[in-house]
């Protein structure tokens, strides 16, 4: 199965590459739970900015984009971040 030449949303791999730091620095939940939540909602914030060659190199990407997209992504995540804190799910069990 070759998922390689589906559009691929570019902005949910900065989201994921920009979260573990981000988790550490704020002390947010790290499960698994708490980590979906935030790309989720984070995601939900943010323009989608689809690709076609997937399996890139991030770092190139990242690079490439503007600062002022950096930026959006790293609020966007910060308030996903502060969204989940205050109101965690990990421990409803209802998925
Ligand atoms: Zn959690």
């Amino acid at each position: 199965m070759s998922a390689k030449k589906l559009p691929k949303n570019i902005i949910e791999d900065l989201i994921i590459y920009k979260l573990d730091d981000l988790i550490q620095s704020t002390g947010v939940c790290s499960c698994d739970r708490c980590r979906a939540d935030i790309i989720a909602i984070a995601l939900n914030k943010l323009p989608s900015r689809y690709v076609t060659s997937a399996g890139g190199d991030i770092m190139a990407r990242m690079q490439s984009m503007d600062d002022q997209t950096q930026a959006n992504i790293t609020t966007a995540i910060l308030k996903a971040i502060e969204q989940v804190k205050k109101k965690p799910h990990h421990d409803r069990g209802d998925y």
